[in-house]
């Protein structure tokens, strides 16, 4: 199977042709924290450069057990409930893979981060796309009748996002019993959560969906260090949950990469006892994004702040021409120096009447948003 160059190298290509300020891949311009750069340096004097236990340092799985009691109020095994992975881009692939078959049906709800649906189709298995709701008056939301309709004896798993990239969409109180109503019922459907966001939430509290007891030995969620932390290239993450899950999952990360990185592994061991950045990073990123609404003040565009991620929709849907938002975001970041993710991408069915929105990721440097959309603001008259 062929898959199609992802959005982001051809976004990020567009905006290196033209030096477009670039407000679209989803990494921080951020330094990480000292204490873990220094961590890092700590680590190297440690001598840690050959392979580690294939599953994670063991130091490491305990500490981020200890974050899962102390964070989550949930109780993880580290030996048998917890798998370091290479980002969780791998533990998403190894989670997939390691209980798919062909012809199974796979639920995800589109806007799907991009990764989902390749790694479905190479396992053989069908991926079953549901939209979820868009207003310009509500923004985004679940349509529980549409997901409840879509479910089968032929559907193993389902992958839910929360907090929700590109949408910014957290699950709220109702959405988590709906979840937990559909899992009874369903007593073959799988749950993977893709969790990588759990810090970035703005608005109550992130609630993990390892927290439900009934169908526990059915779901297993991913993390990522990347976005907590500043440092998205060291592809640091890790698998948690069932731990029969887990088992299988760690047949295949066993032959897919044997290990991870040592040297970062041995930094975060050290480090993570003593953080408190994860603590405030959403305050970080709540300031982020009220600052790029302030760049928004005014302008004949539709936006409402997100609830998590450091991502934010725009909609342009009052552009004249119904314009497409790939030619669009492809037009905007070529010429008027102003490269954004759009939304089509990540979904299955375009149709003609869709909203036109664009993904912008806030992350970046105050100065970069505003130049950005400067550039943008000033070539589209507004
Ligand atoms: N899931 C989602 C929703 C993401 O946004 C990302 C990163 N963009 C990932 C997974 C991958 O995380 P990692 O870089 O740790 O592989």
């Amino acid at each position: 199977m062929e898959n199609q160059t992802s959005i982001f190298t051809r976004v990020n290509g567009w905006a290196a042709q033209s030096g477009a300020v670039n407000l679209g891949q989803g990494f921080p311009d951020h330094e990480p924290p000292t204490l873990l750069l220094k961590s890092v340096h700590e680590a190297l004097q440690d001598n840690y450069f050959q392979y580690v236990p294939s599953f994670g340092l063991p130091g490491l799985r305990i500490q981020i057990s200890k974050i899962w009691k102390d964070d989550f109020g949930l109780d993880l095994d580290p030996d048998s409930q917890i798998t370091v992975t290479a980002g969780a881009t791998q533990a998403l692939h190894d989670a997939m893979t390691a209980v798919l078959n062909p012809g199974d049906e796979v639920l995800l709800l589109d806007p799907a981060y991009d990764s989902y649906a390749p790694v479905v189709l190479q396992a053989g298995a069908v991926p079953i796309r549901i939209p979820m709701e868009f207003s310009s008056s509500t923004g985004f939301w679940l349509n529980w009748e549409r997901i409840k309709s879509a479910i089968n004896p032929k559907t193993k798993l389902w992958i839910i996002n929360n907090p929700h990239n590109p949408s910014g969409y957290c699950l709220s109180p109702e959405d988590y019993n709906e979840i937990d109503s559909i899992m009874n019922q369903h007593s073959v459907l799988r749950l993977l959560g893709d969790e990588v966001y759990a810090y970035l939430v703005f608005e109550g509290k992130f609630r993990s969906l390892l927290g439900f007891n009934a169908w526990k030995e059915r779901v297993l969620v991913v993390h990522s260090f990347g976005k907590t932390y500043h440092c998205t290239g060291w592809k640091l993450g890790y698998a948690a949950g069932s731990g029969l899950w887990n088992q299988k999952l760690r047949s295949r990360h066993e032959y897919n990469v044997f290990c991870v990185n040592s040297l970062i592994q041995r930094s975060f061991e050290l480090f993570l006892p003593k953080d408190t950045i994860r603590h405030s990073i959403s305050s970080f990123y709540r300031e982020q994004r009220n600052y790029l609404f302030s760049l928004l003040e005014g302008k004949p565009l539709v936006a409402k702040p997100v609830q998590g991620t450091y991502f934010q929709w725009l909609e342009f849907s009052s552009l004249k021409n119904n314009p497409n938002d790939l030619d669009l975001a492809k037009e905007w970041a070529l010429n008027a120096g102003c490269a954004m993710i759009p939304f089509s991408p990540f979904m299955e069915r375009n149709s003609k009447d869709q909203p036109v929105l664009m993904r912008l990721c806030f992350a970046k440097s105050r100065e970069k948003m505003k130049s950005g959309l400067d550039n943008l603001f000033h070539y589209l008259g507004y």
